[in-house]
């Protein structure tokens, strides 16, 4: 059953490339959240064992490997037509490049009283205080209650204000209305765009250079023009942030650091 696998492997080399170090890009995989999903868990045998979550797509054309660079998770994506064996077994010779990949992962950090969080650019240091708020360098917890799920409100505030200042000053730019936005805690995206015209942002953003969250904003908007990443787009992008490639660049290289930050202490 591996020939069948075969079939696929210049591409499957080719996706494997691209998703060397992280696979995090923006709104990219937005078209693969529409199609039908079935997930299945599987272990690969070895030292050590590696635990990977097999999903099968009826809009997958060939088969695809992902280490997450934040949380470890091994995603094998099949199209119709392979067996769970085959793309098994397509995962199992690559086991050694899944196994580096895991080693490298970015540690995680507890959000606690004392540490310094990049908020929209300035470092900001957690301090106990009576209430919550975010000044020019400190981000205030009351004291009685535990600092993180404190400090993610904050971050969040600050990730709403930034971002719907910039959706709508991009959207203006390109004569459209931005729908509803929403922040979430997304793992495999920075932003999305829907058809209806919602926006969806990480609110990880707020820890991310300025110019990024901007970036973010303006790929999500020039999404308005353009449903897709042609070359149309990218020029709207171009457009409205002349230095997108540079931000771009940014998150591919540093993005997971943005999902170090453990919020739940
Ligand atoms: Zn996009």
């Amino acid at each position: 059953m591996s020939v069948k696998s075969g079939r696929h492997l210049p591409q499957v080399r080719k996706a494997v490339k691209a998703f060397r170090g992280l696979v995090w890009t923006v709104g990219e995989s937005y078209a693969e959240d529409m199609g039908a999903r079935d997930e299945d868990v599987k272990v690969l045998p070895g030292d050590p064992p590696v635990t990977v979550v097999l999903r099968r797509s009826g809009r997958a054309r060939r088969i695809s490997l992902r280490v997450s660079g934040l949380d470890g998770r091994v995603t094998l994506s099949l199209p119709p037509g392979v067996s769970d064996s085959s793309g098994l077994a397509f995962a199992q010779e690559r086991s050694d490049w899944i196994r580096q990949h895991l080693a490298k992962r970015v540690t995680q950090s507890p959000v606690v009283l004392g540490a310094h969080l990049p908020v929209l650019g300035r470092p900001r240091r957690v301090e106990a205080g009576l209430r919550a708020k975010m000044s020019s360098d400190c981000l205030t917890v009351n004291r009685a209650r535990p600092a993180g799920p404190q400090v993610q409100k904050l971050v969040m505030d600050a990730a709403r204000d930034a971002l719907d200042e910039a959706s709508h000053r991009y959207a203006r730019a390109v004569e459209r209305k931005a729908g509803r936005i929403t922040l979430r805690d997304t793992r495999s995206r920075w932003g999305s765009c829907s058809w209806q015209g919602n926006l969806m942002y990480s609110w990880r953003l707020a820890l991310a250079p300025p110019d990024v969250l901007d970036y973010v904003a303006a790929h999500e908007v020039a999404h308005l023009v353009h449903m897709d990443h042609s070359l149309a787009f990218w020029s709207v992008v171009a457009r409205l942030r002349p230095d997108w490639k540079v931000q771009r660049d940014w998150l591919r290289a540093h993005g997971a650091t943005l999902h170090a930050w453990r919020f739940d202490d």
